[in-house]
């Protein structure tokens, strides 16, 4: 049986809306296709030291005052992080953990929380903390040259800039600044997002392209998960997509 390694960064911080959903999500699209998802976990104070291992990291969103209190321990591991996105490692990212591998997150108190600056972005959150941008959100991303409506939810007061790569165009919602034309970021082993859902679960599609690139990384040959039956997402996400996309 093919087995994949996900470190899961700061589960008992970062788990905003069921973030942590997706690595069951993960699990069990994994399981589907005969493949192990073994999880393991990263909190503050942990020596974890070779990232690299891992085949996919994982970081859900937080709070300013978790981002604030993980910063220190997360810079420990920049060296290694870095070395694990460079041998090809992938890195998913929502929300505060989305901000946490830019250059910095300055908070709505106006405090600078350094990023591991793996990417060019930085975020600036708005000093007036009943600004935020909420609410459901859909974007067009291309997975593997083809289309794809992601779905999902934001919360964030961050407004991240300078994004050289873009997860999606969006369609509805805010995206990566208050009304902006882009959400997220994106490279081949990268998907940074603001959009809680958990993410995974509305966009099943977005899951496959997670497993292939790790397989195909992993066997080197392309690997294509083979169809499993998704009717119940795709009902869900047409009635999303009818309510949403208007
Ligand atoms: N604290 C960050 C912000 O408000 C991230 C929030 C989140 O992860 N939903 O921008």
């Amino acid at each position: 049986m093919n087995k994949i390694k996900l470190l899961h960064m700061y589960p008992n911080m970062l788990d905003l809306y069921g973030d942590s959903g997706n690595v069951e999500i993960i699990k069990y699209r994994c399981k589907k296709r005969d493949i192990e998802l073994e999880v393991s976990s990263h909190i503050i104070g942990d020596d974890t030291n070779d990232f690299s291992q891992y085949d996919i990291v994982y970081l859900g969103g937080g709070a300013d005052l978790e981002q604030q209190i993980l910063a220190d321990d997360l810079l420990k591991c920049k060296g290694a992080v870095r070395k694990a996105y460079e041998n090809g490692t992938f890195f998913l990212m929502i929300c505060g953990g989305y901000q946490l591998l830019g250059q910095y997150y300055k908070d709505s108190n106006g405090e600078k929380i350094p990023g591991l600056a793996l990417f060019d972005y930085y975020t600036v959150a708005s000093t007036d903390k009943g600004k935020r941008c909420i609410g459901n959100i859909v974007i067009e991303t291309e997975l593997d040259g083809e289309k794809y409506k992601v779905i999902g939810f934001e919360n964030h007061g961050g407004q991240t800039q300078n994004v050289t790569s873009p997860f999606g165009k969006v369609l509805a919602g805010n995206g990566n600044c208050f009304s902006s034309d882009t959400e997220g970021y994106m490279e081949k082993n990268v998907v940074a997002t603001y959009l809680h859902g958990p993410l995974l679960s509305k966009n099943p599609k977005l899951c496959d392209h997670i497993i292939n690139y790790v397989m195909t990384r992993k066997t080197g040959e392309k690997y294509s998960c083979k169809p499993i039956n998704d009717k119940l997402e795709e009902e869900c996400r047409q009635q999303l997509f009818e309510r949403l996309l208007k």
